[in-house]
């Protein structure tokens, strides 16, 4: 398949209102909300075709050359964590299929920012997990979500396009086994495919010392196939799980994407994300690094932030096609510090230029060109 350099996106807007962007203070954008989740998407490769992320055949590759090195991730992480960021997530495309997992996990653990060492997660498809678990787990990873949207093997072949069912069970028995708590299972709730399923997943998941997220299917997959009518929505999963449990409204939500409920007083819980039928986009404290270097200040972004050029500069963009950033860009020996100043202000611009909704529910809603997988979940 085709490696292609990506410009999926508009790389960055004008930088006309650059001088409104706050130079110190915490990472806050004009709506007033201040960042503090930083989530790094490792590749976009996968071992899973997932229907609602990415095409059976063609997916357009990100060029293997345009990949963040482990270097290169550690300097925006400690960048990054120093005005603010106390969590990063490590997702992808599948992070397990990074060859240096273990050694990424060790560099990101050690990093400290003003209020004490980052929180270290981690969403992944649980192949390869109990490989890898021991080692992540030594290395200081803390928490732990595990996808997995049905339990029966033909349906799992399906939706994934991969007969790996065993191998997703078996890195969740890995992950119960663990220490890592709090356990985490996500599951894209899907009419026709698993809306059956809903009431033995949150059980699995109690079996497994584990909390149920369910999550809203997205219009972010590669093939651009998703379609309302297609989605379960939070109330349709919320009456479904009544019929089998009493659920109670936990408060104490805050930035957190999940609403979560007790089942039947506690303590187990379940957790919806409503990001369609109910957007959190009020509270959003997140922002995600892709693979190849670009900021996105929203899942739903049609625009990037071009950090290759900072990191990069020797070689142009890294990519060949990201515009220039106004600090160090383009060519010359940028020194450490100015390297660093040059992600602080591209961080503090991505943010400042947050939208203050996703907009999925307007009519003019435009789809961004990355799938999930190469946005990073
Ligand atoms: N491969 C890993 C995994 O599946 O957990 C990490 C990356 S995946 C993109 C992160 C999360 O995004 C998964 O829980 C997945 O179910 C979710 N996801 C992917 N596409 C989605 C969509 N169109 N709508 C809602 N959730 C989606
Ligand atoms: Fe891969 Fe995760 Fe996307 Fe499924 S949801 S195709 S496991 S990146």
């Amino acid at each position: 398949m085709a490696a292609v350099p990506v410009m999926l996106a508009t790389r960055r807007p004008d930088a006309a209102s650059d001088e409104a962007v706050p130079a110190s203070g915490p990472l806050i954008d004009t709506h007033g909300r201040v960042h503090r989740d930083l989530r790094i998407s490792l590749t976009d490769r996968c071992s899973l075709r997932c229907t609602y992320c990415m095409p059976e055949q063609g997916n357009e590759w990100l060029a293997r050359a345009s990949i963040l090195t482990l270097d290169e991730i550690e300097r925006v992480a400690r960048v990054a964590a120093s005005i603010g960021i106390s969590t990063f997530r490590l997702t992808g495309g599948e992070p397990l299929l990074r060859p240096d997992i273990v050694d990424v996990v060790r560099r990101l653990a050690t990093i400290e920012g003003p209020r004490g060492p980052v929180e270290l997660a981690m969403t992944t498809n649980g192949i390869r997990l109990p490989d890898f678990l021991p080692g992540m787990i030594d290395a200081g990873l803390d928490r732990l979500n595990i996808s997995i949207d049905t339990l029966r093997p033909d349906r799992f072949r399906e939706l994934t396009r991969r007969d790996r069912l065993d191998d997703v069970l078996a890195g969740i028995a890995a992950a119960a086994a663990s220490d890592l708590r709090p356990l985490k299972l996500n599951a894209v709730a899907m009419r026709g495919v698993n809306e059956d399923e809903l009431v033995d997943l949150v059980s699995f998941a109690l079996d497994h010392d584990a909390e149920l997220r369910f999550i809203e299917q997205m219009p972010l997959d590669a093939g651009h196939t998703w379609s309302r009518e297609h989605m379960v929505t939070r109330e349709e999963i919320l009456e479904t799980l009544a019929t089998r449990w009493s659920l109670t409204p936990l408060p104490g939500r805050g930035g957190a994407p999940a609403e979560r409920f007790l089942l039947d007083g506690g303590p187990a819980t379940v957790g919806v994300i409503a990001s369609v039928t109910a957007p959190f986009c009020g509270d959003c404290d997140r922002l995600r690094l892709t693979a190849d270097g670009q900021l996105r200040n929203c899942l739903f972004s049609t625009t990037e932030f071009d950090l290759m050029p900072i990191l990069r500069p020797s070689t142009g963009s890294g990519t060949g096609t990201g515009s220039g950033t106004g600090t160090g860009s383009g060519t010359g020996e940028a020194g450490v510090d100015e390297m660093d100043a040059g992600i602080e202000r591209m961080l503090r611009t991505c943010v400042h230029r947050k939208l203050p909704g996703h907009a999925i529910n307007d009519p003019s809603f435009l789809q961004p060109a990355r799938g999930m997988n190469a946005i990073g979940g």
